[in-house]
């Protein structure tokens, strides 16, 4: 599909939420998993998941990859579809290191402010795409901005992904905001069964990553996908 000239800087165009959780998502985050959404893991086991939304972007997913590599972190990458389509390479590369594949819209929508065929057109094409490259569709889903309601819950498990949320937004979206800020918000907030929202493509994500991976470890975290996190909690 042809594409607009996209700004690399993806993440950087899209508002997004600082982690301002509503009364409603807290009692659900007490409930962890249910059907339709996941939204942490069990409280019970140091597991931890990194989540990367919004790339693939050439230049920078490589890097990222190489920190992970580095690290020897399994990670959750939700691309955007029409990302994906344009540098397939970057996700077979996510793929073929070890790391989980998800969604994020095809075009990194509101999925709350598109019709119902907008909304199913968004998450098959995707699918598709994914189904392309990997020869499997994915399972997971999030939602651009974290926008979602029980109309894009139903419709993602109509197509076969569960919404997935996160426990921790340090910001890394934000130029503004430096790195050793968020890095210090992701260590005071790091929790068993916790998913940390970041980003494929800021510097400073790339910059902190070594010395946060390294300090949840010696905190004694062991490092999952999403998938993983979501069955290791189900009962
Ligand atoms: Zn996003």
């Amino acid at each position: 599909m042809a594409s607009a000239q996209r700004p690399v800087g993806l993440w950087q165009q899209v508002a997004q939420p600082v982690a301002k959780i509503r009364a409603e998502t807290k009692l659900e985050m007490a409930r962890g998993v249910d059907q339709s959404k996941f939204m942490r893991g069990d409280r019970r086991k140091r597991e931890i998941c990194l989540t990367f939304d919004d790339g693939p972007h050439p230049g920078k997913t490589e890097r990222l990859l190489q920190v992970l590599r580095d690290e020897s972190v399994k990670a959750t990458f939700f691309v955007v579809g029409e990302m994906a389509e344009k540098y397939p390479h970057l996700v077979r590369a996510e793929s073929l290191d070890g790391h989980e594949i998800g969604s994020h819209t095809f075009h990194h929508v509101n999925m709350t402010k598109v019709t119902p065929s907008v909304l199913r057109q968004e998450l098959t094409q995707t699918d598709l795409v994914l189904r392309h490259i990997l020869g499997h569709g994915g399972e997971l889903l999030r939602p651009p901005g974290g926008q979602y309601d029980s109309r894009t819950i139903d419709m993602a498990r109509s197509v076969g992904y569960t919404t997935v949320l996160w426990t921790d937004d340090p910001g890394d979206y934000d130029p503004k905001i430096g790195a050793d800020l968020i890095l210090q918000r992701l260590i005071r907030d790091a929790s068993p069964g916790g998913i940390i929202l970041l980003h494929d493509g800021p510097e400073t994500t790339m910059a902190i990553l070594p010395r946060l991976i390294r300090y949840l470890r010696a905190q004694g975290y062991t490092f999952v996908t999403c998938g993983q996190l979501m069955r290791n909690s189900r009962p």
